[in-house]
């Protein structure tokens, strides 16, 4: 598809468009490497068997809401989200920032 001729509209418009269509082509090819991205934080609410619990992780720290969490500082939610997202966890030492140009 030529991205020149797939919009009507004056010529600013067009530009416009060709330079979203390679920016949504490019996010097609980052969205087939995840390695690309590292996680340093994040929350998400983890729907388990018997409740619902927050989980975070910031830098190699894991915290749970959940009972066993509180226990032994580690637990089948936290352990389930290293197995989706290990690969792409910051460790406690990566810097959070981005490098220079
Ligand atoms: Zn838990």
């Amino acid at each position: 598809m030529n991205p020149k001729v797939a919009v009507n509209g004056s010529k600013r418009e067009r530009l416009m468009d060709s330079a979203m269509i390679g920016k949504i082509e490019k996010a097609k090819r980052y969205a087939e490497e995840p390695e690309r991205v590292r996680i340093t934080a994040m929350t998400v609410m983890f729907r388990g068997e018997h409740g619902t619990y927050q989980v975070t992780y910031d830098h190699g720290q894991w915290q749970c809401g959940c009972r066993f969490f509180a226990q032994r500082k580690v637990c089948s939610h936290t352990m389930a989200l290293e197995r989706m997202f290990g690969d792409q966890l910051a460790g406690p030492s990566e810097p959070a920032q981005e490098s220079q140009r």
